[in-house]
């Protein structure tokens, strides 16, 4: 199918938005008109535009508060309307979208809108133009879209149809398969968005916070398929009104949106053969300028140095299948890469590719094994590496034994917690649940004493690949923190390890305070445990599945390192006491600075 976006879902002047359009594959735009009244070119340049960059305009919109008004304003309107007819002919644009009327002078009489419909399809043909009108889940008296597709079947002229908007179908609530009682020839156009689950007035939810396809919680699958069930053959066009894409890279935005069309056409054609989720994790690779400290850290949590890199100054860090790698470029510490154990690695760098996510260029030698990595949103790379074990990439480190990573109380990488920009966080979303094959969990604030922290986690089904992506809308801390959550069987032994370990707990676990431990007395009968939890600095959290135990390393460079229990099927990432945590660390950050 044809692929659309309106201009206003990108960011920039005119020109900029029809490149970065362009750029991302989009077939047509559809032309707001704020966007042709701030651009000092003429229509006929903007057609020009348009054409070389091998687009159309699909549809020119909004013309607004035509229909059903009193006698005296339609002349007017009907004057308005030429105009614009004489301005689409100059931009060779032939359908114009007429959302329904707001005005408080507009008259609930649904035979007077169809007159005054049909009125204005007349003039249109005679300019080659079709007119698709729409319900805005706002309108004054037609904020349903059957009440518009009844008042399009009485006018009865060929140049008139409706134009579906997801989003005031599905914001109210109707339910989109009356669509499939409208002949596809009426339906002249389909506009797709998403919106998060908010309790909030529509023209706000509408205005503010649209979101691609597969970022919010409408079926956008469900309600494509009625329209296409009912005959529409026309463009899926994406128009989002959305605050954050307002201000991001207009380039990066239409990737994300001709991303979310692209998964959208998988979801509809049910014979796509998705690949199957990641099947564990083969590595975390941290880069710093110095590796002791966090090698020292890793010795003190039980990790063995099992090899170095043949050509790079990368070390293996190994214990039972948990494997980290410090590579000694850049500066401060940080959690630069992740490896992913995937059935197929070709299939799953194929499928990234088709999903607009670029395979990055890596330098390898001849005998290093192929491993190839896309960049997901916050620069991280995700390697797609294959499930054999001992994996091949392995052999690239000497004197690397299998022997070397003797399974130890730390048994494999549990989970990652990599920190988005604010603007790429839907984007980020939507990454890791179509390249990646991740399903999203709830979506999380977490109160920190300096702001917010929206948190998301993703993970494959069994839970053997976790993710969790965090915003930090955090003024006081200009380093996002990452972490790497490492699973034990036995999380005293390794506290208790910690503690006697290199220099006391106090130089590696962060502290947590009392009055957590006071409250938690409060909140479940944990017995005699609690005081080894409070003496180890142990978090304690508990779902409906099991219980979750919990510890942090001090922070090092921008990484630090997270130890975690499963008991039972706890499910989750003790995300209660986040907020702790995060006190904890900015103390810690404090008394470091
Ligand atoms: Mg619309
Ligand atoms: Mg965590």
């Amino acid at each position: 199918m044809r692929k659309c976006i309106a201009t206003v879902s990108v960011s920039g002047t005119l020109p900029e938005k029809l490149s970065a359009i362009a750029a991302a594959g989009f077939d047509g735009i559809e032309l707001f008109e704020n966007d042709l009244l701030a651009c000092p070119l003429p229509p006929e340049e903007i057609r020009e535009r348009v054409r070389d960059l091998g687009l159309l305009i699909d549809l020119y919109q909004p013309f607004r508060d035509f229909e059903a008004v009193p006698d005296e304003r339609l002349a007017a309107n009907l004057r308005r309307a030429e105009h614009k007819f004489q301005l689409m002919e100059r931009l060779g644009a032939d359908l114009l979208l007429v959302c329904s009327n707001v005005s408080p002078r507009a008259i609930g009489d649904d035979d007077l809108a169809a007159e005054h419909l049909r009125q204005l399809a007349v003039r249109a043909a005679e300019h080659g133009i079709r007119v698709a009108y729409e319900a805005l889940a706002w309108g004054r008296h037609v904020s349903e879209y059957l009440h518009a597709w009844r008042i399009v079947r009485t006018a009865d002229h060929p140049n008139l149809g409706v134009c579906l908007d997801s989003f005031h179908i599905l914001s109210r609530g109707s339910d989109p398969i009356g669509i499939e009682a409208i002949p596809g020839q009426k339906i002249f156009f389909v506009q797709l968005s998403d919106a998060p689950p908010l309790a909030m007035d529509v023209l706000q939810w509408s205005r503010h916070y649209r979101c691609f396809p597969g970022q919010g919680s409408f079926d956008l699958a469900g309600l494509t398929i009625h329209a296409l069930n009912a005959g529409y053959t026309g463009p899926l066009s994406l128009e989002v009104f959305n605050d954050v894409f307002r201000q991001a890279d207009a380039a990066r935005t239409a990737v994300d949106g001709m991303r979310s069309l692209i998964a959208l056409e998988e979801a509809l054609d049910g014979r796509t053969a998705l690949p199957p989720p990641p099947e564990g994790f083969a590595f975390a690779e941290l880069t710093m300028a110095d590796l002791r400290p966090v090698g020292e850290l890793l010795r003190a949590l039980g990790f063995t140095h099992a090899g170095t890199h043949h050509s790079k100054p990368v070390e293996l860090w190994a214990q039972g299948g948990a494997r980290i790698l410090l590579n000694a470029i850049g500066d401060e510490a940080e959690l630069s890469a992740i490896g992913l154990q995937v059935a197929d690695p070709a299939s799953s760098v194929k499928r990234a590719e088709a999903l607009l996510s670029p395979v990055l260029p890596r330098e390898r030698d001849p005998e290093d094994a192929r491993l190839d990595a896309v960049a997901a949103p916050d620069g991280a790379q995700m390697f797609f590496c294959g499930t054999e074990e001992p994996p091949e990439w392995l052999a690239e480190f000497s004197p690397f034994s299998p022997a070397g990573s003797a399974p130890g109380v730390i048994t494999h990488i549990d989970h990652v917690a990599l920190t988005q920009p604010l603007h790429y966080f839907d984007e980020a979303e939507l990454f890791y649940r179509t390249v990646l094959c991740l399903r999203p969990h709830e979506r999380l604030d977490m109160p920190d004493p300096y702001g917010l922290v929206r948190s998301r986690a993703m993970s494959s089904p069994g839970g053997a690949v976790r993710m969790v992506l965090n915003v930090a809308n955090v003024g006081a801390l200009d380093v996002p923190w990452q972490h790497v959550a490492l699973a034990t069987g036995d999380i005293m032994a390794v506290a208790r390890r910690l503690r006697e370990g290199l220099g006391g707990a106090g130089d590696i676990v962060l502290p947590i305070p009392g009055n957590y431990y006071d409250d938690l007395a409060a909140r479940y009968d944990i017995g005699p445990a609690l005081g080894q939890l409070r003496e180890l600095d142990i978090l304690y959290d508990r779902d409906e599945h099991g219980e979750f135990l919990h510890l942090y390393t001090v922070t090092i460079g921008r990484v630090f390192f997270e130890i975690v229990q499963r008991i039972g099927g706890y499910d989750g990432y003790g995300a209660a006491n986040a907020p702790v945590r995060l006190a904890a660390q900015h103390a810690q950050h404090a008394g470091a600075a």
